[in-house]
């Protein structure tokens, strides 16, 4: 099996850290891959209960932009969306896709029904996940959290049920796409315009629910922990299974701030999305990998499994810096 190392060398370039100061900073959505031709089909599946909505997220970007994605029914996985029902995890949409030398040759989109079939799941809002995962198979990064006009905003709703993401891409949403397929030729360049990252699968989720603070995360949280990480415990993935992928630590707990009190002076484990099955490396745009001897304070969900993951990922993860706690993405400091 390749070791963890090989994973975290590419996540050492940097390329996850999304930095976000506190006053808003309005700018573009940033890419780093690009299908070899502008004009795809996306195959959706015969089993999908998110036809219609598929069909108008691929619209948003085929009436607005040069990328021209039809959608049909079917299961090639080229191109494939489908659905999934999975209680235990934070996003309501995500998607993958293989990156070769800047060069997206496969993706895969999937719709987490858990949540869309949730009444506060309108059409509307269904159509904006689609368009947002699309987006992404695209070759669209996440906007800042501050950018609420564009699709590319992280979340679908804010923790008081009220909408956070726009339902159509915005003018810079589309002026992005526009760069990378230029409607001159159908074919581009590998690399051309693009800051390169490793090879591998990257997987871009839509979160459901946006906690603004300190307090909205430890009320969502099953669990709430200060502790320090004290050994690496392997990726675990159902092979092919993207969105399964996980890196796990250990985490032993000093302090309970929320939930079981016996926790204390136990060791959890704790999954992080993304991780390594030997052959290729799978990255998570919103998580920063925990490592050894760091002191954390961690907003946590139960896992079937046992395991424990952060809420939104790098959102429910900060790190001892300097003797205060800061989210280990943001940086934003932990009141709490
Ligand atoms: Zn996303």
């Amino acid at each position: 099996m390749r070791s963890k190392k090989s994973l975290l060398s590419g996540l050492a370039l940097g390329a996850f850290a999304i930095m976000i100061s506190t006053a808003p900073v309005y700018a573009a959505v940033t890419t780093f891959a690009k299908w070899p031709s502008r004009i795809q089909t996306m195959n959706v599946s015969l089993n999908s209960k998110h036809a219609a909505a598929w069909s108008e997220g691929a619209a948003k970007w085929r009436n607005a932009s040069h990328f021209s994605l039809t959608t049909v029914v079917g299961s090639a996985t080229k191109y494939y969306a489908y659905d999934v029902n999975d209680s235990g995890v934070d996003w309501d949409g995500i998607a993958d896709y293989t990156v070769t030398n800047g060069i997206i040759s496969n993706a895969q989109l999937r719709m987490n029904t858990y949540y869309t079939s949730t009444s506060k799941y309108t059409s509307a809002i269904k159509a904006a996940v689609t368009g947002h995962e699309i987006g992404h198979s695209l070759g669209l990064n996440h906007t800042s959290i501050v950018e609420t006009t564009s699709i590319m905003h992280p979340y679908t709703f804010n923790s008081d049920g009220t909408r956070a993401r726009a339902l159509s891409p915005s003018p810079s949403d589309l002026a992005v796409v526009n760069s990378l397929y230029p409607l001159m030729n159908g074919l581009v360049q590998e690399g051309t315009n693009l800051k390169q990252k490793a090879n591998g699968v990257y997987l871009h989720p839509s979160w459901a629910v946006h906690y603004k603070n300190e307090q909205q995360l430890a009320k969502a949280a099953d669990l709430v922990v200060q502790g320090r990480v004290v050994a690496e415990a392997g990726s675990k993935y159902e092979e092919g299974e993207y969105h399964t992928y996980v890196t796990q630590v250990k985490v032993k707990v000093k302090q309970v701030m929320k939930g079981d009190p016996t926790k204390a002076g136990q060791q959890l484990r704790i999954a992080q999305m993304g991780g390594s099955d030997g052959r290729l490396n799978v990255f998570a745009e919103h998580t920063t990998y925990l490592q050894d001897d760091e002191e954390v304070v961690l907003f946590l969900r139960q896992s079937s499994d046992g395991t424990y993951k952060p809420l939104n990922e790098d959102d429910g993860v900060f790190i001892m810096r300097n003797g205060k706690f800061n989210n280990i993405s943001s940086q934003k400091q932990l009141h709490f």
